[in-house]
């Protein structure tokens, strides 16, 4: 079967690779048909994820249909079942397995980082890490995935329909948050500095758009807000400025919650997390909850899933459209590498 195959960073190559062994009891083989490509694959490609080992399958944000099941999978997962999957394998032991936060595993696999990916026709999975999304297309079963990391955080920060929300960012994993507030009927503030990305936010359900160069965005971030700021912040940038904004930016028992990796220390005027009683929160990952919550925002088609891909490309192109990316990172949102529907 056909692989894409990073060998070392910027090194690839589109490949035979034999075909997986036969699915245990508990395993599907699934036929790859569309696999999303993010900033982390990117990542992988370029060589800055240190977790990443060569050779390297890339690949976790799945759209699949399971070809074959073994004997102990459900009914509902039976061949020709169109499925995504979770793409984190837990260890079981360490102290967040056993709290059950296993999203949070200090032991963490990820497919494509620490295990070869989805670039490849077929992948044995255990039919407990499969979600089905009827009536969901391929494309739209692929953005699940990368839409959960966002959901995680609004999960994360307890978001109801009474609260404020803004948040940073408006990346794929921003715009997750922001579809995932809106859908739970939280009225939300988006804030960037890209306009394109501002716009996405609002056909995504932000209510107000912040545009972050603007040296009034905190003036009107207060007027939003009635003085008091939002009740919760979601961070999805990880820079040292929007960490410490947004524990300045949110309401006095308000709730902040942090998916950016700042890369380096952050000051903070730790007073205010006293102060204004806060529930400072990381979020990591997602969980089974997310992909469900997810699912049934899609299917209630209030994301704009088209709008949302840059480029649809079969593998053998996946390297040079990783190349081109990674010469420009701002060029592109999301990549989907689609596979002919044949066997
Ligand atoms: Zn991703
Ligand atoms: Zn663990």
């Amino acid at each position: 079967m056909k692989a894409f195959v990073l060998d070392a960073p910027g090194k690839f190559r589109v490949t035979d690779v034999p075909m997986p062994p036969s699915p245990d009891p508990d395993e599907v083989l699934l036929k790859i048909r569309v696999v999303g490509m993010c900033g982390s694959d990117l990542s992988t490609f370029s060589g800055r994820n240190p977790l990443v080992t060569y050779p390297r399958i890339p690949g976790h944000e799945i759209a699949a249909v399971v070809a074959e099941a073994g004997r102990d999978v459900p009914e509902e997962f039976q061949p020709g079942t169109a499925v995504t999957m979770l793409p984190y394998f837990s260890c079981g032991a360490c102290a967040a397995c056993r709290h059950g936060r296993h999203n949070a595993c200090k032991n963490n696999q990820t497919l494509g980082v620490q295990r070869d990916g989805a670039l490849t026709e077929f992948l044995v999975a255990p039919w407990t890490k499969l979600k089905k999304a009827p009536g969901l297309p391929l494309r739209t079963l692929a953005m699940v995935e990368p839409l959960t990391v966002g959901n995680h955080a609004v999960m994360r920060g307890r978001i109801t329909a009474g609260d404020t929300v803004l948040v940073v960012g408006c990346g794929m994993v921003g715009l997750g948050a922001v579809a995932g507030a809106a859908f739970r009927g939280a009225r939300v503030i988006a804030m960037d500095m890209d306009n394109a990305k501002l716009e996405l936010a609002r056909r995504t359900g932000a209510q107000h758009l912040l545009d972050a160069r603007s040296e009034s965005a905190a003036d009107t971030l207060r007027e939003l807000t009635a003085g008091d700021g939002p009740d919760v912040v979601i961070e999805a940038v990880g820079t040292p400025a929007t960490f410490r904004m947004a524990v300045e930016a949110v309401a006095f028992a308000g709730r902040v919650v942090y998916i950016g990796y700042a890369k380096e220390p952050v000051s903070y005027e730790t007073k205010l997390f006293v102060q204004k009683e806060l529930d400072i929160l990381g979020s990591r990952n997602a969980t089974a909850a997310d992909f469900d919550e997810v699912i049934a925002m899609l299917q209630s088609g209030r994301f704009p899933v088209e709008d949302a891909i840059s480029l649809i490309i079969p593998i053998e192109e996946a390297g040079e459209a990783l190349q081109r990316w990674s010469a420009n990172p701002a060029s592109m949102r999301k990549i989907m590498v689609e596979f002919a529907s044949g066997s």
